[in-house]
């Protein structure tokens, strides 16, 4: 028995990354529902594998998932392999788990299910907001993607998935570089990793409110429209409307430094 399997029980798998899965699990005392992630890890990498945790920790505002404990377990449980994990779980000894906030949905699902029109200019201002409180806190959160953000019960933006998270000024580069998802990397990232500021977030934040306020059909033209945008800088005039085309158009500079803050955009946009 381990401090995981006497405190939840877990319901279902919610999904998989590069470095562990996330649970779907039932607090056994409080009988809430959290989700959980494993992270199996070998001993003397302890301090990055932490690193995710760390930022976590560190940040609790509404437009971002709440972390509420982690711990580590000896030994790696039922995170199976497949081969590009090979190398990585034959050298695992530990686990690391991080209980968070559940989220039901995704921005990537709430595309998807085409339902409802999309609320705009709600999911930006959360967004801003989150982006604005974690640029202050001198974190950069390196992965913004319709994936990475989350909507819980009631419809409202959770920033999440800080697995490539970094302070600002730390110019290491962490474990994962590289992967994350490429369609909304900021052009500076291609020329030299090292060049990522919160102004990388705010590129990747023009494509999401791109998505946003033009769904697209289908994942193929999504990423032939994100190729183009990246090229051109210029929004196809029909897709979107006026106020988020501006946006996109600050936000998509090749020149970080000509690309607002999540301050600036809410002071002009949001007063
Ligand atoms: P990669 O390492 O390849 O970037 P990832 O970082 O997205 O993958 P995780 O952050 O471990 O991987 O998340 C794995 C899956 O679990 C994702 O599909 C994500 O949607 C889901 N997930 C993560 N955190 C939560 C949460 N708090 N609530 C609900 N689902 C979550
Ligand atoms: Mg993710
Ligand atoms: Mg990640």
């Amino acid at each position: 028995q381990t401090r995981y399997t006497v405190d939840f029980q877990e319901i279902r798998r919610l999904g998989k990354g590069g470095f562990g899965r996330v649970y779907e699990c039932k607090h056994k005392l409080d009988e809430s529902t959290y989700a959980v992630k494993k992270i199996p890890f070998p001993d003397q990498e302890h301090a990055e594998y932490l690193r995710e945790v760390k930022i976590l920790a560190a940040l609790q505002h509404p437009s971002v998932i709440r972390y509420y404990q982690c711990w580590i377990e000896l030994g790696v449980s039922d995170v199976g392999s497949s081969s590009d994990e090979d190398e990585m779980m034959s050298k695992a000894t530990h686990t690391l788990f991080v209980a968070m906030e559940l989220c039901t949905s995704t921005l990537h699902a709430r595309l998807e299910a085409k339902i409802e029109k999309v609320p705009v200019f709600r999911y930006l201002k959360e967004l801003l907001e989150g982006l604005q409180f974690i640029h202050e806190k001198g974190v950069i959160h390196g992965d913004l993607s319709r994936d990475n953000i989350f909507l819980d019960d009631h419809d409202h933006i959770k920033i999440g998935d800080f697995g490539l998270a970094r302070n600002t000024g730390d110019d290491s580069i962490p474990i994962g570089d590289g992967l994350g998802n490429m369609m909304y990397r900021a052009p500076e990232l291609s020329i030299d990793p090292r060049l990522i500021s919160t102004k990388s977030d705010m590129f990747s934040l023009g494509l999401v409110l791109f998505e946003l306020s033009c769904p697209l059909a289908t994942g193929y033209e999504r990423a032939r429209q994100f190729e183009e945008l990246k090229k051109s800088g210029e929004i196809p005039e029909e897709t979107v409307d006026e106020t988020s085309r501006e946006i996109i158009c600050q936000l998509l500079k090749k020149d970080p430094q000509q690309r607002p803050s999540a301050a600036q955009l809410l002071h002009r946009y949001f007063p």
